[in-house]
């Protein structure tokens, strides 16, 4: 498909170089056979006053090419200008050959991306579609459905109609925040006190596994959606907390520096490898540990896109089977 269009818009570029240099070229034409026939007129003139004795004969005439010099020039005109214009034909060809595939490139890569991501998106919406439709299909086969089964069937559902929710709610979060020029809803917001209350939501599940999370944050004012940058910190808790074992420790820390806020989500979970670490902020990217966990791969990208789009950094630091310490950094009001 690329290649087609490569050479199309190779054609185009070709067609509109040519347009141009054959305008020149005519024009160029024009004006130089204006001037050889004006010479020509001037010669044929002095040539008949001199013989009609109108003025005397000179005795060194002055010099006008002759007739055949000069349709000799007008020809040698044409054959430069052919010259030229073949010469601007195959170098203007290969380079709109090569511009055409610089102009092309990015699109390519963001059908490419998108084509990626459709793909991906398919492929998890498919499994929590497949339980739902299995678990329905297998209790339709059953004469009798008791109340007990009939409540379990409809929480299991319940369930992955959640997964089904978060997944597309994930979703649309990561395309509006990734294709939309929208900024961000300015305004000031204390991310002291915002750091408070994540921390405080997180808690319920920390103590579920008998994590003991701990908080320290300085105060600091940042700009942006206080809503998506919440979202964004939450992410890398809710990791810290689903990465780690029971009875871990997590710690954040909010440090107000000269021009930024710095955030460090500290765990003693289960780590990254070396191998997997580049790549935990690419969309739907799971590592081989985090399998037997929930998850789409796609909290922490939309953190980062998050992040990014307020003007800061999204970094981690990790060693498997040590912990993982991510480090935000957000510019200050
Ligand atoms: P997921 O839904 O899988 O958690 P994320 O985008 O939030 O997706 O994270 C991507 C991957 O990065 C995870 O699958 C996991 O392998 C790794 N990861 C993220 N946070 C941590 C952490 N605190 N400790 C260990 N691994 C983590």
């Amino acid at each position: 498909m690329f290649a087609s269009a490569r050479i199309k818009l190779t054609i185009w570029y070709v067609l509109i170089l040519m347009a141009i240099s054959t305008f020149f070229s005519l024009a160029f034409y024009k004006a130089s056979t204006l001037e050889v026939q004006r010479l020509l007129n001037r010669s044929q003139m002095e040539e008949q006053r001199q013989s009609l004795g109108v003025v005397p004969r000179r005795n060194r005439p002055i010099e006008f090419p002759s007739t055949e010099e000069l349709k000799a020039i007008t020809s040698r005109i044409k054959f430069n200008l052919l010259i030229l214009n073949s010469i601007i034909l195959c170098i203007g060809g290969g380079a709109s050959y090569v511009l055409a595939g610089k102009t092309l490139r990015p699109i390519q890569e963001m059908v490419t991306e998108q084509q990626t991501f459709i793909t991906n998106a398919s492929h998890e919406l498919r499994t929590p579609i497949a339980t739902l439709r299995a678990e329905m299909e297998s209790q339709l086969l059953e004469k009798k459905i008791s109340d007990k089964q009939a409540r379990s069937l409809i929480t299991s559902n319940l369930e992955e109609l959640g997964v089904l929710q978060q997944l597309t709610n994930d979703l649309l979060t990561l395309i509006t925040i990734h294709h939309t020029d929208v900024q961000p809803m300015s305004g000031q917001f204390s991310i002291d006190e915002t750091l408070e209350k994540i921390v405080d939501r997180a808690k319920t599940a920390s103590r579920l596994k008998k994590i003991i999370m701990k908080l320290e944050a300085q105060p600091g004012l940042i700009t942006g959606s206080k809503e998506q940058i919440s979202q964004a910190i939450s992410a890398i808790i809710d990791n810290a907390i689903k990465y780690s074992k029971s009875n871990a420790k997590i710690s954040v820390m909010g440090n107000s520096q000269k021009k930024y806020y710095a955030i460090a989500v500290k765990d003693s979970g289960i780590g990254i490898s070396e191998a997997d670490l580049p790549y935990v902020f690419d969309r739907f990217y799971r590592a081989s540990g985090a399998r037997t966990k929930e998850g789409y791969g796609l909290g922490l990208s939309i953190a980062k896109s998050i992040i990014e789009r307020h003007g800061g950094t999204l970094t981690v630091k990790s060693r498997l089977g040590k912990g993982s310490t991510f480090l935000i950094h957000l510019p200050l009001a």
